[in-house]
């Protein structure tokens, strides 16, 4: 008889290999499921950096930044690695823009340390950069860049570590619901008591084997890299931050980017809908 886990993970991404190990620090004897051999750059967890912040409309995200840096320290710490470094983050929006204030507001209610920017100050703290004309600027000081590939390797190398197992390369193709959870791959069968899907922009397809859908829509996000203007300015060495506009005068999507730091002098930026349902995928 196949050994029945306490828990299987679908989908070995950042939401899903954090979920594990939290699993195996609950002493749940747990499987991580992943239908591509990791590394894997197919999903929305890779690549070499993310934003970090608690500059948000929604009080909900804001509320759970606070454990969320807890955690990302405490990882750090057992992994023995890097993950997390403080550049700020700059949000640009048009003053009384419904998104810019909600964000301002959202931030000064659960008393988020924040910089507001006057126009002068502006131009003195971000040189290079013109603040477009009828727009407010903020600084979330604590915010920063995640090493997003380096993250989730570290998160799953600790799960293995603490007797959790991975098997990669075996994408899930049902699921047989029932007090015992009968979960199928391309290669093997597998049995749980309890079962998670972190499959990002495959949720509904893997949803799918349970007869559940959730309104999910998947979106493409292009990442572009921008050449420095004026080489060096606007990289992690110089304490250039993160950023957002909100609202770009022309265009319909909110723009965000890093400093230059994974390729020397290009700044990575991509643009989203951010008031609208959506997951990620690439
Ligand atoms: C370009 C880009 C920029 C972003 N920037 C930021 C940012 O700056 N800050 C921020 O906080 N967030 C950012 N995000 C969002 C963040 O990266 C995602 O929310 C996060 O990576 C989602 O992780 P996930 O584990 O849910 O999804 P994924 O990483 O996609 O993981 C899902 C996993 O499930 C696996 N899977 C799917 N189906 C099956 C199956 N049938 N069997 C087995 N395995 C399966 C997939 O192969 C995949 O590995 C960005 C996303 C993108 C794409």
């Amino acid at each position: 008889m196949s050994v029945v886990y306490d828990c299987i993970v679908i989908g070995a991404g950042i939401q899903g290999s954090c979920t594990a190990l939290q699993l195996v620090k609950k002493q749940q004897n747990t499987l991580l499921l992943e239908q591509f051999v990791l590394p894997h750059s197919r999903g929305s967890s890779h690549g070499q950096s993310r934003i970090i912040r608690k500059a948000y409309e929604e009080d909900f995200y804001t509320q759970m930044m606070q454990e969320s840096y807890e955690l990302w320290a405490q990882l750090e710490k057992e992994a023995g690695v890097e993950l997390f470094r403080r550049t700020g983050l700059l949000v640009m929006g048009p003053e009384n823009s419904g998104g810019f204030m909600k964000l301002k507001a959202t931030m000064q209610r659960h008393k988020i340390p924040l910089e507001l920017l006057e126009k002068q100050e502006f131009n003195q703290r971000i040189p290079n950069v013109n603040l477009t004309e009828g727009n407010e600027a903020l600084i979330d000081t604590f915010a920063g860049v995640l090493y997003a590939d380096r993250a989730v390797q570290a998160v799953q190398r600790l799960f293995k570590a603490s007797g959790g197992v991975i098997a990669d390369g075996q994408r899930v193709t049902s699921i047989t619901p029932g007090e015992v959870v009968t979960v199928a791959t391309s290669s093997a069968v597998y049995r749980a008591k309890s079962l998670v899907i972190t499959a990002g922009a495959w949720a509904n397809r893997v949803l799918k084997h349970t007869q559940l859908q959730l309104p999910l829509k998947v979106v493409k996000i292009n990442v572009c890299y921008w050449k420095e203007k004026i080489p060096g300015t606007y990289s992690v060495g110089q304490n250039f931050p993160c950023f957002i506009q909100m609202e770009p005068k022309e265009g319909e999507y909110d723009i965000y980017g890093l400093p230059s730091n994974e390729y020397p002098g290009l700044m990575k930026e991509a643009g989203e809908h951010s008031r609208s349902l959506q997951s990620h995928h690439t």
